[in-house]
């Protein structure tokens, strides 16, 4: 199965049933970050520029993808705001189709100035990467001096109005003592935390450990009284919800029942269509974008969405480790 129709609704739908209505877009595979866990070392080649898709050739990739299901955009990278023109594609999007969910994850470091410019163009939230809240460790986790501009952004883009989410990377010896210290950042200005378990990859930085959900939960009950939520829609995060009502989640792609209900696929700047994080499987839309076939980006779309895999592998009993860059496909 792939694509229905319901009551006139059509809908992309993968061969476990489930709905896939989420389109993970990331716009460059590019950074301003050395991110020990994502992008430690500048790749050894970027993609050449003439092969990555234009804002013109993605915006045409979005049309056929709202057409045919897909309800919610998220805009990442390598680091979005690097491409020139962000907020001139994200109206695109938002004057095709105002009732998508237009999100983007990104590392704030160029937010300030251009918030504004974001949210009027049709973006609704947006997520940011903050491990730690100690210049140094920035530092280290980075490889570049990037909290106080990070911080700034993050400000800016809470003035705007735009709904910001935060994405932490809990790791042992690096940021492992600032779990509660973001987490409270985060609810003094109404911000939601996520912590997401750290993803081996073979792109990141040797002798990384990630902590796990039950070492997280263990951390946080220290200081923290909080009641199991569960899982909230198709969101991958597992959310606890603490007396005073804040949420907090955690992103647990190592668990038995991760990718029961997920319903996103990716794509990268160059037109690769992506339908697991963990896998390197990809179909490209770039040559039926490029030459206006638009039925022929449909059919991969749908074939991306017919062979999306069960479940990822990562925890499972084998050495294997993915060799998917996040860098490239968005995280
Ligand atoms: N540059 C933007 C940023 O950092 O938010 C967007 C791209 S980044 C690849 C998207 C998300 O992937 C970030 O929240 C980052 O923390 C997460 N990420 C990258 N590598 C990861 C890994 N190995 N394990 C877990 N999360 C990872
Ligand atoms: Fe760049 Fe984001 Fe990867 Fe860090 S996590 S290196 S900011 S793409």
């Amino acid at each position: 199965m792939a694509n229905i129709k319901i009551l006139g609704i059509v809908m992309l739908i993968d061969s476990y049933d489930r709905v896939v209505d989420y389109l993970r877009v990331s716009v460059t595979e590019r950074c301003n970050f050395r991110c020990t866990y994502c992008m430690p070392e500048k790749p050894f080649s970027w993609v050449p520029k003439e092969n990555l898709l234009s804002f013109e050739e993605l915006f045409e990739f979005m049309k056929v993808a709202i057409d045919e299901g897909i309800k919610k955009i998220r805009i990442t990278g390598g680091e979005p705001l690097l491409r020139e023109d962000l907020d001139k594609f994200i109206k695109m999007i938002y004057d095709y189709e105002p009732s998508i969910d237009l999100a983007m994850t990104t590392n704030a470091f160029l937010l300030k100035g251009t918030a504004q410019r974001l949210k009027d163009a049709g973006l609704k939230r947006i997520n940011v990467s903050i491990d730690t809240l100690k210049p140094e460790v920035a530092q280290e986790i980075a490889g570049k001096n990037v909290l106080k501009n990070v911080l700034e952004g993050v400000e800016e883009a809470l003035k705007v109005g735009l709904k910001v989410k935060v994405n932490m990377v809990p790791m042992n010896t690096v940021n492992v003592n600032e779990i509660v210290d973001v987490l409270e950042y985060c609810k003094e200005r109404d911000m939601s935390v996520r912590f997401i378990e750290y993803m081996e990859n073979k792109h990141a930085k040797e002798g990384i450990s990630g902590l796990k959900s039950p070492e997280l939960l263990a951390i946080l009950k220290e200081k923290y009284e909080f009641v199991d939520e569960g899982f909230d829609g198709t969101s991958p995060s597992h959310y606890y919800k603490m007396k005073d009502g804040y949420r907090f989640g955690i992103i647990e792609p190592y668990a038995d029942d991760f990718c029961t209900k997920c319903n996103r696929i990716r794509l990268t700047a160059e037109g690769n269509l992506i339908p697991c994080l963990y896998f390197d499987e990809a179909m490209s839309i770039s040559e039926s974008i490029k030459r206006g076939d638009i039925k022929g980006a449909a059919a991969v779309l749908k074939e991306v969405v017919r062979t999306k895999p069960e479940k990822n592998r990562w925890g499972g009993d084998d050495d294997e480790i993915s060799t998917r860059a996040f860098y490239e496909t968005g995280g």
